[in-house]
């Protein structure tokens, strides 16, 4: 890592490749000798248009999507998304099934209520978010515009270890925090969506993978146009002007992906990290994760100071020795280390020896 970087734990916009952010230095004046930087070329150009269909195909490779799943690159942020999936593939139903695991899920299920009813097939909010009932417990109802959750909840550090069983109803998955960490069954889905910024590229783009039968569902009326998935799936995404330098640099990504091993290595990778810091923060008793280990995220690692007095001395210090944006999400309170794709193992090793030096120092 070049000396002037530090490790930088952010939930997101968070840490990036240095090889990728190298490379768009390197070609930022001139792409591939368009005599122009990517930032300036027309969306609909030749020049784009190559650059778009390379990185979707290349996406395509990595989670294994199947022909009959259209990929969009679209804007607005996970949150906008909240709102946009209801929009377009209620199709008619008055009602949709979520399942509440966190703080995202519980966001997604109040930008719902503005569009239907919302069943809410379980709760975890009694345990303060640190463990998700068993799915046969689940009361996912017949009739249902599809099945909602979130595989990551990144603010309270809770990963689904399975895929949910939803039957006849199409599954809806937040993978915001956690798509190309690990290998996923493109089928069992009727839509994935992730915004970029957590594990992808800068923000401004949001993926949405979505089964075809589902674009014929008619959208609600006042969906706007840049926002209905039927239309710019039609489109290729290019309906409005898309955020191409995003689109680019999310392109740069899936192939810095390829050249690591892919998402099998990738899963191995984010299993090795964070079982580490999990096994650190376990035989501590000064610090403290409250999530029940099968449901640990491989992500986003919360912890707790035994003494609080001493939360803003760790910000302190963990900052001057490189280690930055620990700090936890201000519902949550607490600590919080985010370890993206693009988080090298050699940046929990030194969280982890500040982790035992800061402990030894202070308890
Ligand atoms: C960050 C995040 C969001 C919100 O993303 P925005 O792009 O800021 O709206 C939603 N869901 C999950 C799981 C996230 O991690």
């Amino acid at each position: 890592m070049t000396e002037a970087r530090v490790y930088n734990f952010s939930p997101g916009p968070a840490m990036l490749p240095e090889e990728v952010l190298s490379q768009v230095r390197h070609e930022l004046l001139d792409w591939r000798q368009t005599g122009m930087s990517v930032m300036e070329l027309p969306h609909r150009g030749k020049a784009f248009q190559t650059l778009a269909v390379e990185a979707e195909q290349d996406l395509r490779d990595l989670l294994n999507i199947p022909a009959n799943y259209s990929v969009l690159f679209l804007q607005g942020g996970a949150q906008a998304h909240f709102a946009f999936i209801p929009m377009n593939i209620l199709g008619g139903f008055k009602n949709a099934a979520y399942v509440e695991t966190g703080i995202w899920s519980r966001q997604s299920i109040a930008a719902a209520q503005n569009y239907c009813a919302v069943d809410i097939v379980t709760s975890s909010k009694a345990s303060h978010y640190t463990t998700i009932a068993d799915e046969k417990a689940w009361q996912i109802p017949k009739e249902a515009a599809y099945l909602y959750y979130v595989d990551n909840e990144t603010v309270n550090g809770v990963e689904f270890p399975y895929v949910p069983n939803s039957g006849e109803v199409p599954l809806v998955c937040d993978m915001s925090s956690n798509i190309l960490s690990r290998s996923i069954d493109v089928s069992r889905y009727g839509l994935i969506f992730a915004c970029a910024q957590k594990n992808i590229a800068p923000a401004g783009l949001t993926i949405v993978i979505v089964r075809d039968d589902l674009l014929k569902r008619t959208p609600l009326k006042e969906t706007p146009a840049p926002f209905r998935y039927d239309l710019q799936a039609e489109q290729k995404s290019v309906l409005n002007t898309p955020p191409t330098f995003i689109w680019y640099f999310a392109g740069l990504v899936f192939k810095w992906l390829k050249k690591q091993g892919g998402v099998a290595e990738m899963a191995k990778r984010s299993q090795q990290k964070s079982q580490k810091l999990y096994q650190f923060i376990d035989q501590s008793d000064f610090y403290h994760n409250p999530v029940e280990p099968r449901y640990r995220s491989r992500m986003n690692v919360i912890f707790t100071l035994a003494d609080e007095n001493l939360q803003q001395k760790f910000i302190a210090e963990s900052t001057e020795n490189g280690l930055t944006n620990l700090k936890g999400h201000r519902l949550v309170g607490g600590m919080r280390a985010s370890i993206y794709n693009a988080m090298p193992e050699a940046g929990v090793d030194k969280l982890i020896a500040f982790l035992r030096d800061f402990e030894k120092n202070h308890r």
